[in-house]
């Protein structure tokens, strides 16, 4: 468990919410940044990292990765702290300081909250399979983090999109064996990569289950001891697996933010346009979690809205000061 002081906490590292930090920190604000993904780049890397994007000003064109690349460089000299792989959680609020609870058991005590969460926090589609979450992190991930972890082993790796076929080619080079499971006989995946499955198949590398889908697990500490697969007949088929890998895609999900009780209009804050402030004091909501009237849900907008916010934080953290308004170009970066 970690505590953290900051000036401000921002829920949410997508494109917005980093740029938050590059503003607060030219006004000479800590901040600290939670995100429920494994990397930042919200939307931008977990959906279209190739996709070159054509309405970041000054950039005719570049790739969502390129764009959270560059905004990674520009917010390094602000060494946020960063809060990756879990959740806001509980929120409460003391005199001077809001006190936040994350997933993963940090607290974070921050003056003001800027909330950047998008469409909510990203998590895996899970298989509705009870107990599923016992197995969870031992023996069946919803990621690849360390590869060599499935080096010699025998591997299920569900899905029918990109991401379970890449995994399936990739880790073949070093598993044992795997199954991969679909329920229909159409892929979502590059064709390339469906050829190269298919060809991998042949050589006996990989055995289709298709189609198949997952009925439930048998085992038990964690440790898989039967997969049980079931096609549209209900017929069974067990399969011996070290590790189970389902890859159904990413949902959006606010969560515990819907309690903090804050005004919501189908899972979108409301705020004053002139400060992005929430009907809570100190909490502000930009980019594609707020809205007002005449909102754009662009990457350029959220971009003016975390400078908006962030003006507005100074004035809460700093009620005493007169903030004098500076361009970059006069007082170049501010390092903290
Ligand atoms: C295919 C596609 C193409 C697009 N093309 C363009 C384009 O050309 N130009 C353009 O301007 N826009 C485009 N967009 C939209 C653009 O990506 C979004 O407007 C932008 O990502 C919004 O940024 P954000 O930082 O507000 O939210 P997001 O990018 O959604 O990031 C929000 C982050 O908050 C995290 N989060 C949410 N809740 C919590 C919580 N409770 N705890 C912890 N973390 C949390 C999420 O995990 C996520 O990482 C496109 C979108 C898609 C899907």
């Amino acid at each position: 468990m970690k505590k953290i002081n900051t000036d401000v906490l921002i829920v949410g590292a997508g494109p917005v919410g980093l740029f938050t930090v590059f503003e607060l920190g030219q006004l000479g604000m800590k901040s600290c940044i939670v995100d429920s993904l494994e990397d930042i780049g919200g939307q931008c890397t977990a959906l279209y990292p190739d996709k070159p994007i054509y309405d970041i000003p000054a950039y005719p064109s570049l790739t969502a990765g390129d764009l959270i690349v560059n905004l990674k460089k520009q917010i390094d000299p602000f060494k946020p702290t960063l809060l990756m792989n879990q959740k806001v959680v509980e929120l409460e609020k003391y005199d001077e300081f809001y006190n936040v609870k994350t997933s993963e058991n940090n607290i974070i005590l921050a003056k003001c909250i800027i909330i950047a969460a998008g469409n909510g926090a990203f998590g895996p589609n899970k298989p509705p399979i009870e107990n599923i979450d016992s197995y969870e992190n031992k023996t069946i991930f919803y990621h690849v983090k360390d590869k060599l972890r499935f080096k010699d082993k025998t591997l299920a790796i569900a899905g029918g999109g990109d991401s379970a076929v890449d995994w399936a080619i990739e880790l073949s080079k070093n598993a044992k064996k795997i199954f991969f499971i679909h329920r229909r006989s159409k892929l979502r995946a590059v064709p390339q990569n469906v050829e190269t499955l298919h060809k991998l198949e042949k050589e006996g590398r990989i055995e289709m289950m298709i189609p198949f889908q997952l009925d439930s697990i048998r085992g038990k500490n964690g440790i898989i001891e039967k997969l049980v697969i079931k096609n549209m007949d209900e017929e069974k088929k067990e399969l011996k697996v070290d590790y189970f890998l389902p890859f159904f895609g990413l949902s959006t999900n606010l969560g515990p933010i819907k309690n903090w009780e804050l005004e919501l209009e189908k899972n979108i804050l409301k705020v004053k346009q002139e400060t992005c402030e929430t009907n809570l004091n100190g909490i502000f909501a930009i980019g594609d979690v707020c809205s007002y009237p005449g909102k754009l849900k662009l990457i350029l907008t959220g971009f003016a809205e975390a400078a908006i916010a962030s003006h507005n934080c100074y004035n809460k953290i700093n009620p005493d000061k007169t903030l004098h308004f500076e361009y970059s170009t006069t007082k170049g970066i501010n390092k903290l």
